[in-house]
């Protein structure tokens, strides 16, 4: 059989990660923030609009969860959460002593529903309450449904905090997301589009909230020559070895966005002619995915369903892994509100992952397309 394995999504490098690391190393600039940081902050903003304001920091949960501090979310306030992500969305509303209200996705996008978090809204309103925040996700890169999603939170004025940890290089009606909301969240984790080994980023719509969430991030020291608190500090800056790292990603950034979408058109026309598996895609020119990752939808049958295909490609040494598993059915959030129907729980029930990463070769794209078409008898 086959022994190399092919991944879900690895990391790939562009080779001048080593130089931008080396030149740490050489100044001896081995703490956190430092000359590689600002750099590879700037490299962004270059990349996002000019109104958007980036802080580099140690991951996308630290992101999301100085977002939350800086939209000031205490002990017992409420935040909506989309309930159909990966923990990291959601765990930051527990370290603020939060409480999170989850909601459903709807089928398009699989993204947070409009309806149901506008019902959520208004109960949550209801019960005496308004949520402090909104924490929506374009999963798998795919964009929310920005225009609906963003008008309910004005009309009731809630801020929005954008989860674009998978979903750098998507566009929704051609803007940038991550840029989107009151604070968009990125992740450089090893698995993602780009990587700094371990690192994320806090985007702002303006320079003081940034300063303010490096403030935070750099464990709130006062101005004073002496160290002097006022209020409580994080350790969450980004390193600058890391920073060296990401400035050798961001090179391969547009090429890896255009690789992850060709493998995405690869797998909708092998998928197009199977009766049975729905791919999620974007057909029209709202919704511009990264296609961080390929999913789809198994229609369960007798004979088969998502986990026999995904017991059949892992026979031939192909990694595929179910879709995230949706917060208010994990054990740690099943006792926090959630409202919708089970449009999320049926995503989980027969949704799988395939692999995605910017280094597929077409030999592995061969071996993908021969099980799938054995499983479908095709
Ligand atoms: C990866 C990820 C995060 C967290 O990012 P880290 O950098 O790993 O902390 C948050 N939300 C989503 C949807 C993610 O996929």
């Amino acid at each position: 059989m086959y022994n190399n394995r092919i991944y879900l999504s690895l990391s790939q490098q562009s080779g001048f990660e080593q130089d931008y690391v080396q030149r740490a190393l050489d100044s001896n600039w081995i703490t956190s923030g430092g000359p590689n940081v600002d750099d590879f902050e700037n490299k962004l903003q270059d990349y996002f609009d000019e109104d958007s304001f980036i802080a580099a920091l140690n991951s996308g949960t630290s992101a999301i969860h100085l977002a939350l501090i800086l939209l000031g979310v205490k002990t017992n306030d409420e935040v909506i959460c989309q309930s159909m992500t990966f923990a990291a969305s959601a765990n930051p509303i527990l370290y603020q002593g939060a409480i999170p209200v989850f909601v459903d996705s709807e089928p398009e996008t699989w993204n947070i529903c409009p309806e149901s978090m506008e019902i959520a809204i208004k109960d949550r309103i209801k019960k005496g309450k308004k949520p402090k925040a909104i924490i929506a996700v374009h999963l798998y890169g795919m964009p929310y449904k920005v225009d609906q999603i963003h008008a309910i939170a004005d009309q009731y004025e809630i801020p929005v905090i954008e989860d674009s940890a998978e979903a750098l290089g998507s566009k929704y009606r051609g803007r940038k997301c991550g840029a989107l909301g009151t604070f968009g969240i990125l992740s450089f984790n090893g698995n993602k589009i780009i990587t700094t080994s371990s690192g994320g980023a806090l985007v702002c719509n303006s320079s003081d909230l940034k300063e303010k969430g490096i403030f935070y991030a750099t464990q709130s020291k006062d101005k004073a020559p002496h160290y002097q608190h006022s209020e409580v500090g994080y350790n969450y800056r980004m390193s600058n070895i890391c920073a060296g790292i990401g400035l050798g990603q961001i090179k391969i950034l547009e090429s890896n966005i255009e690789k992850r979408r060709k493998n995405h058109f690869f797998y909708r026309d092998v998928l197009k002619k199977i009766e049975g598996v729905k791919l999620l895609e974007s057909t029209d020119e709202i919704f511009f995915s990264n296609y961080w990752l390929n999913t789809i939808i198994v229609e369960p049958t007798k004979s088969r369903n998502k986990e026999s295909l995904r017991l059949i490609l892992e026979n031939a040494n192909i990694e595929s892994r179910p879709l995230w598993k949706p917060m208010h059915l994990q054990p740690i959030f099943e006792k926090y509100p959630y409202y919708g129907n089970k449009v999320a729980e049926e995503l989980f029930n027969n949704g799988l992952c395939l692999p995605s990463g910017s280094n597929l070769k077409d030999e592995d794209k061969d071996r993908i397309e021969k099980v799938i078409k054995a499983f479908f008898n095709c």
